[in-house]
């Protein structure tokens, strides 16, 4: 068989599952699923190399989907814990696994931070069979005796690199003590350093690795250009608003990089007539949430945002990023301007750089 020909069909997958992606409209698994699916399926623990945007999802979602769906629910014990660096990022994996959940009866919790204790405590009392958690909160509802994690047999650490960013390391590490010894792991990492194969090699046994797409990559679609500009705040915010009238704008992510800029700027672009919100971490996640699916339904066409925005999202249509402020790391632009050019598109980036 040639790598071209493989279908979903060919992945072992049920035949529930394979209704659920085809009405998903999936018609070809995307590499990281080829590669991914038929080793989770084994049982195998998985180090994998690979972006948000490439299917990642997907590849470890559905063949929790059937393996949990061969064993029994147990009553107040989770089977599978995903875990997740951004509130975000949970409850885009939480979504696209009801989507994939479709004909199966699995039931999920989300613990995220920000948002209501005793509504995730009822959803936990459900019994759910699987947990999709940023690691704070997963560690606080553990410590107030509402889950327990003795019974989870397959662990999923997405976006390993960014969980060491943000320095939720130590948190992952608590909670893997707390799972049995005897389980599946899959890891997912957007880049292999060398702290990313540490930690790999202290929460995987004996893992299948798994890459696709070089790290720190560039979808193709995207020219990405650069633009000196004054280094005076107020001069620096007029750069950008000739810069932006400049383009043809459909729908933009404005980054910065300290979050007190945001708010200014988002002001700044509104009292000249532009349309423009703000999203960072600082917001209450209510806010967060209804801005985010604002933005992605088109009510808002510009958004401010911190590198909150920059990772793990998948927004589909953004024209433009702008990067108010140059990054600070390499990792960082590669995330922002792949905000844009996703789904084979098109796109622009531009940074604005002083002296
Ligand atoms: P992810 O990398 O998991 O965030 O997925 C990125 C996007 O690709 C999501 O919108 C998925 O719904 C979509 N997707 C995942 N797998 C496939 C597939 N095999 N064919 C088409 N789209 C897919």
């Amino acid at each position: 068989m040639t790598e071209d020909t493989i279908s979903f069909d060919d992945l072992g997958l049920s035949p529930e599952l394979l209704k659920a992606v085809g009405d998903a409209g999936y018609t070809q698994p995307t590499p990281i699923q080829e590669k991914s699916i038929p080793l989770v399926l084994m049982g195998r623990d998985l180090l994998g190399c690979a972006q948000t945007g490439t299917g990642k999802t997907a590849a470890f979602s559905l063949p929790i989907i059937d393996i949990l769906s061969q064993g029994r629910a147990r009553a107040r014990m989770p089977r599978a814990l995903v875990l997740s660096p951004t509130r975000e990022l949970a409850q885009q994996i939480s979504e696209n696994f009801t989507t994939y959940n479709k004909f199966h009866e699995l039931g999920q919790a989300v613990l995220i931070g920000g948002e209501s204790m005793p509504d995730q405590q009822r959803a936990l009392a459900k019994d759910p069979d699987v947990i999709i958690a940023t690691p704070g909160r997963l560690i606080d509802m553990f410590e107030r005796g509402k889950v327990m994690l003795g019974g989870v047999k397959i662990l999923v650490i997405d976006e390993a690199d960014r969980m060491l960013d943000m320095g939720f390391i130590p948190d992952v590490t608590r909670i893997v003590e707390l799972l049995p010894r005897i389980r599946q792991t899959l890891f997912f990492s957007a880049t292999l350093g060398k702290e990313i194969r540490a930690l790999a090699d202290a929460f995987l046994i004996n893992p299948k690795e798994v890459s696709v797409a070089p790290p720190a990559s560039i979808a193709q679609g995207v020219t990405h250009t650069m633009i000196s500009v004054p280094k005076l705040p107020k001069e620096k915010r007029a750069a950008l608003r000739k810069v932006m009238a400049g383009e043809d704008v459909q729908s933009a992510l404005v980054f910065c990089n300290r979050k007190k800029d945001i708010s200014v700027l988002r002001n700044s672009l509104r009292r000249h007539g532009f349309e423009a919100e703000e999203l960072h971490g600082d917001m209450a996640q209510h806010r967060r949430t209804e801005t985010l699916a604002a933005y992605k339904n088109g009510d808002i066409k510009l958004l401010v945002c911190s590198d909150v925005a920059g990772r793990g999202l998948d927004i589909q249509g953004v024209s433009h990023v702008f990067n108010f402020d140059v990054p600070n790391n390499a990792e960082s632009y590669v995330h922002r301007i792949g905000r844009t050019g996703r789904a084979g598109r098109e796109g622009r980036a531009i940074t604005l750089v002083t002296s």
